[in-house]
């Protein structure tokens, strides 16, 4: 196992970058001062970027040796979730190593890529100098709010230095096992999002005199069952269908589960025996809104002139602003009139290819460690810093090597949550990985030329 990856990891972890979601959290300078000192160790020259005071952005690009030829970034966040200490079985900052594993905040999400990605590139650009393209790592500030100090500044203030063809960063590499055989997770794309404000108005008046009142609270009421009634139709989009082909289903399920009609009784049936794989496959398969802040009325004896609904919409590919107002008007059924609809904060759903030579590489690379176990190419639900990149036009995938343990149950389960560790076997794992996939996707772009 290679040392310098776990000693690396180690410091990331106490250097405890926590990002509670506040500007003047987070403070990935430490974290950024880690890198800068461990790559130049390898003399390999890196920049930081300051977003804001203490929220620092890392990078190495090498140049590459032909112009023509695509560059590949890794690419990954430095900063991490608070933890409640008191549910820990060990201290969440300590990076202990115990039975086999290293122990702490952002062991999983993601300081294990940002060390083993790190420790195979400084390798590598040891060793072989330069590759056909621009070979960049970049480590960035304030992932796990919304990346305005982090990726989402870099992209838009320092594209020239940020730019890249090919990415690979968090969200994949997991094993899912079914009847007819195993796969494992390569993140092509993820949901969009698009979050909105419902506003609906009352008559105030006093709390004494309630009949025939026109209270706004009761209209937020109203429209917030009525959504839960008036679920959005699924839709059987080219993602998911190539996703539920993959999960290795018998036949019948698979059918089952691409028919408009079935789908949501066999999901039903699903959630009593893998409640985590009924639930991602109902995000993928449709709109989904979920009303998760409702606000009226301000004093127990005064009937509420007003009523908000804070909806958090997640779109598939392929749908926009206008499918999210059509979509909120059918889930609100006979209350639409009732309310203005406002779209606060919208990012489309964006998708990467599978047909180029770093899905292509990525595959090779897992296939002799794992033979027989198939690629499963999956929309991610939620949002990560890909975006910003696929975007502008980048081919990106979420991936990392582990151990046969680590199942999608298993890292939904503990993502975020308490006791977060990583065995040594997938750091090495993931370390290797990093440091072949160079090699086998300049082959590969250089057949597919
Ligand atoms: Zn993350």
């Amino acid at each position: 196992m290679d040392n310098q990856c776990v000693n690396l990891l180690k410091s990331l972890i106490k250097n405890k970058c926590v990002n509670d979601g506040t500007p003047g959290s987070g403070n990935e300078i430490k974290s950024a001062r880690t890198l800068k000192k461990f790559f130049h160790s390898y003399k390999i020259k890196s920049e930081i970027l300051e977003s804001a005071e203490g929220r620092a952005n890392i990078i190495v690009r090498i140049p590459g040796t032909d112009p023509h030829a695509p560059s590949l970034m890794y690419m990954s966040h430095m900063d991490v979730v608070p933890a409640k200490e008191d549910d820990w079985s060990c201290d969440p900052f300590g990076a202990d190593e115990r039975g086999g594993y290293i122990w702490g905040r952002g062991t999983l999400d993601m300081l294990n890529i940002t060390a083993c990605s790190a420790s195979a590139f400084a390798e590598l650009v040891k060793k072989h100098k330069r590759f056909p393209g621009d070979f960049i790592y970049l480590a960035v500030a304030d992932e796990e709010a919304s990346g305005r100090l982090g990726a989402r500044w870099l992209v838009e203030n320092h594209w020239d230095k940020v730019k890249t063809n090919y990415m690979i960063t968090e969200g994949g590499g997991f094993f899912v096992r079914g009847k007819q055989g195993t796969g494992i997770t390569i993140t092509t794309g993820e949901k969009g999002l698009a979050w909105t404000k419902l506003t609906t108005e009352g008559n105030s008046g006093h709390g004494s005199l309630p009949y025939r009142a026109k209270n706004a609270a009761i209209k937020v009421a109203r429209a917030v069952t009525e959504m839960q009634h008036q679920p959005l139709k699924p839709i059987i989009t080219k993602e998911y269908r190539e996703m539920v082909k993959n999960l290795n289903f018998p036949t019948v399920t698979q059918n089952l589960l691409l028919n408009p009609l079935t789908i949501n009784l066999t999901l039903k049936q699903l959630y009593a025996s893998t409640p985590g794989l009924a639930r991602y496959l109902h995000a993928v398969s449709r709109m989904t809104i979920s009303p998760n802040i409702l606000r009226s009325g301000n004093k127990v004896n005064i009937i509420p002139d007003k009523g908000e609904i804070d909806l958090d919409i997640r779109i598939l590919p392929g749908q926009n602003v206008e499918d999210v107002m059509a979509g909120i008007k059918s889930a609100l059924g006979p209350f639409k009139e009732d309310f203005t609809i406002e779209v606060v904060d919208y990012f489309p759903s964006n998708v990467s290819p599978v047909e180029t030579p770093l899905f292509e590489a990525t595959v090779e690379i897992f296939k002799s460690i794992y033979p027989g176990i198939s690629s499963i190419p999956t929309l991610f639900s939620g949002v990560t810093d890909a975006r910003f990149w696929r975007m502008r036009g980048s081919t990106v995938y979420g991936f990392c090597m582990f151990d046969e343990d680590m199942t999608l149950d298993e890292y939904v389960r503990m993502l975020h949550g308490k006791d977060e560790r990583v065995s040594l076997k997938s750091l090495e794992l993931a370390h290797n990985y990093f440091l072949n996939l160079p090699e086998v996707f300049y082959r590969k772009a250089a057949q597919s030329q």
